[in-house]
């Protein structure tokens, strides 16, 4: 199937996550498929218009994922413009540094937030019955930067019930509760199931 993400550190996690049980996935860049806009206003939205795009270019199944961090002092922003929250394009680390910025002032008891992710696998562009699943991971924002692991917010993400950042987590023990493994666990009973 067509793995719908150019996101190269979503495509380690997915393709660590799919590969042991069998799946055999191709990520949509090496067949020159260009990610759509993300139109949507939901994760969910924006994860079956990937998966359906990719599938219709290609005449085959594919599976997206959308995801991002809702921070509760921030009104859960950014959300689904996680990956543009500094602006249209911006690198990860522009994203990570404006939502510190912002919680500047935030005290620790109020600095909780949340990973979401929704994964959409469709087996072809107009497939009538996706498969559908949703992930969380509940944590709270550091003061500042720690660990070089993961991708994205990491760095300032300490789950709940952990010291270290997601960023200072070995890529197994992400991989293992992660709102993105939660998702892709849910989506494979489901499509053992069907
Ligand atoms: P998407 O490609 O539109 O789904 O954007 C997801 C964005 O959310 C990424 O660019 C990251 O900024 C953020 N994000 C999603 N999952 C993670 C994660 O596991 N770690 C860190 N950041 C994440």
């Amino acid at each position: 199937m067509i793995l719908a993400s150019s996101n190269a550190g979503k495509l380690a996690e997915l393709t660590a996550l799919l590969t042991p049980l069998g799946f055999e996935l191709t990520p949509q860049q090496q067949l020159g498929i260009e990610s759509p806009p993300e139109t949507g206003e939901t994760f969910l939205e924006n994860a079956l218009l990937k998966a359906r795009h990719a599938a219709g270019q290609r005449g085959l199944a594919a599976i997206a994922d959308d995801s991002g961090i809702e921070v509760d002092a921030l009104g859960k922003a950014p959300g689904v413009c996680s990956a543009r929250f500094a602006r249209e394009g911006a690198a990860e680390e522009e994203n990570l540094r404006k939502l510190l910025t912002q919680m500047r002032d935030v005290p620790a008891a109020r600095r909780g937030a949340r990973y979401r992710c929704a994964i959409a696998f469709v087996r072809s562009a107009a497939d009538q019955d996706p498969i559908i699943a949703q992930g969380a991971w509940e944590g709270s924002i550091a003061q500042v930067p720690r660990g070089a692991g993961g991708f994205g917010y990491d760095p300032i993400f300490v789950p709940a019930g952990e010291e270290r950042t997601a960023a200072e987590l070995a890529p197994s023990e992400k991989n293992a509760v992660s709102h993105r493994a939660r998702a892709l666990h849910a989506l494979i009973a489901q499509l053992r199931a069907a």
